[in-house]
């Protein structure tokens, strides 16, 4: 890999400030999935070096939390300018380990990179309040306050802005964070430590431990040390850690799966609902927790939307993510691929048709061709399954109400998104869709402005927004007596 700066790409866990290897001795190679090849290596670490990070976090905390808002607000945005001036090598580093195309990892960082601008700022404006009294000599009031030490389990998926979501919040709550990056994508994790150092993040405050999920998991989640977790992956992962968390009564956020309804409505500017399905469904190889999973056409416009995708699908490139023009790189890995083959599988023993693609691509590796098939029904696994890869299932509806039902019949409510032009039906849809977020005709809606977060068996709590701090903060009363 050519870095402007190779130092960014650190191969040892970042703890207390420092860099260091396993106590074994062990690591963990990182592999490059559009290529086979060696990116790297991290430590594997367990238990023990999990706990000494949980031990200087909360060791760091005191001062941390005493420092004033606008001085933890300096360091958090020093981070941001750092981040976006190290973009193209962030960049670089991310596409190596993960695969996204390299337009989409420089996304992926200045959008990772905006939510410590965006949190240097709510780090200011953490208010309390003042209760009226119903005594008369008694004032009441609420202060904020940092929870304590956190720590977060990450996913691979966006292997930057999943760490800085929860991280940013936490650091300028006032509270240190211990992070265990995917094993897959543990680099972009590591450079960004380096970043943190450079932009004076005191020692313990953040640190990042690679390894073993279940033993930096186990620990994380049993150390009563650690007040809040805040994690992001599968929602069978997620039960586990809910769980694990249950016995030290741990506050947690959970950012699970979802299975993402994307409607179609008759009088939708079928243009633009291809081109917000594009982005919703094929970016990242489909692999995002709010990719549409499900896409309920009209059946007035069905033949017309599925020949305009097609037509659309027909246009991506497929390829290495460092290769210029490049729109959908590989899979993350082939356990990822076979999951696309079975839904694909089931589909069309069920009676549904390929339209598109259907295969391994040609490129190998764990690459995949961008798929579409028609004619499926409620019954094939893809109705109920998040696929988390490049395959857009077409299912036909009649009517709003029987959409409305369809698209809610899920254990998950993450993300939806429908296309329609009626205001009427906007509201109504908008408000009847059990998510956490909805997309009316637009199939990309993350921003660090706003809350992201599902409802049901998608998680629970909000990141980013001036929501997402206060995962972080605790209330305190306090009753003034004596006036
Ligand atoms: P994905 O399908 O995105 O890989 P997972 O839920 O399996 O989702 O993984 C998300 C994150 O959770 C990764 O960092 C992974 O290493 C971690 N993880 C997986 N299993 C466990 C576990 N038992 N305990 C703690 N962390 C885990």
């Amino acid at each position: 890999m050519n870095l402007k700066d190779p130092s960014l790409l650190r191969q040892q866990c970042y703890i207390a400030g420092q860099w260091l290897d396993a106590d074994s001795g062990e690591r963990i190679a990182v592999t490059n999935p559009a290529t086979g090849e060696l990116v790297g290596h991290v430590p594997k670490m367990g238990r023990q070096e999990t706990r000494r990070a949980i031990e200087a976090a909360e060791q760091a905390w005191p001062a941390w939390k005493a420092k004033t808002a606008k001085e933890r607000s300096t360091v958090l945005r020093k981070l941001f300018d750092l981040m976006l001036a190290n973009q193209d090598d962030l960049a670089a580093i991310l596409t190596a380990e993960q695969g996204k195309p390299l337009t989409e990892a420089k996304g992926e960082i200045a959008y990772a990179a905006s939510f410590f601008e965006w949190f240097a700022e709510e780090a200011k404006r953490v208010y309390g309040e003042t209760i009226p009294s119903p005594w008369a000599d008694k004032r009441l009031f609420t202060l904020k306050q940092p929870i304590g030490v956190t720590a977060a389990v990450t996913p691979w998926n966006f292997p930057s802005a999943m760490i800085t979501r929860k991280a940013a919040p936490a650091l300028a709550a006032g509270c240190p964070m211990v992070i265990k990056p995917a094993s897959q994508t543990p680099l972009s994790a590591l450079a960004m430590a380096e970043l943190a150092h450079r932009a004076g993040v005191p020692a313990g405050v953040f640190s990042v431990v690679t390894g073993s999920a279940k033993e930096i998991g186990g620990e994380l989640t049993a150390n009563p040390i650690v007040r809040k977790l805040s994690f992001t992956g599968s929602t069978e992962i997620g039960r586990e850690l809910m769980a694990a968390c249950a016995p030290t009564i741990k506050k947690i956020s959970l950012e699970l799966g979802g299975n993402a309804p994307f409607i179609v409505f008759d009088d939708a500017d079928l243009d633009a609902a291809v081109e917000g399905a594009i982005a919703s469904k094929y970016r990242n190889a489909g692999q995002t927790c709010v990719c549409a999973n499900r896409l309920y056409v009209q059946a007035g416009v069905y033949d017309a939307f599925a020949a305009k995708l097609a037509e659309a699908v027909g246009k991506l490139k497929i390829g290495n993510g460092m290769e210029a023009g490049v729109t959908q790189g590989p899979m993350i890995d082939i356990k990822a691929v076979e999951k696309v083959e079975e839904h694909i599988a089931d589909v069309l023993s069920k009676g549904g048709k390929l339209l598109v693609g259907g295969k391994r691509h040609a490129l190998g590796h764990s690459f995949f061709e961008p798929t579409i098939v028609t004619g499926v029904t409620r019954e094939m696994k893809v109705a109920r399954e998040e696929t988390f890869g490049p395959l857009a299932p077409l299912f036909k509806f009649e009517t709003e109400q029987e959409v409305i039902e369809r698209a809610n019949d899920t254990e998950f409510g993450l993300a939806a998104y429908f296309y329609a032009k009626d205001m009427g039906r906007i509201w109504r849809v908008s408000e009847a869709l059990e998510y956490g977020m909805v997309g009316a005709n637009a199939g990309l809606i993350s921003t660090e402005v706003a809350p992201f977060g599902g409802v049901k068996q998608s998680g629970l709590g909000r990141e980013g927004s001036r929501h997402g701090i206060e995962d972080y903060l605790e209330v305190k009363y306090l009753c003034l007596a004596g006036i």
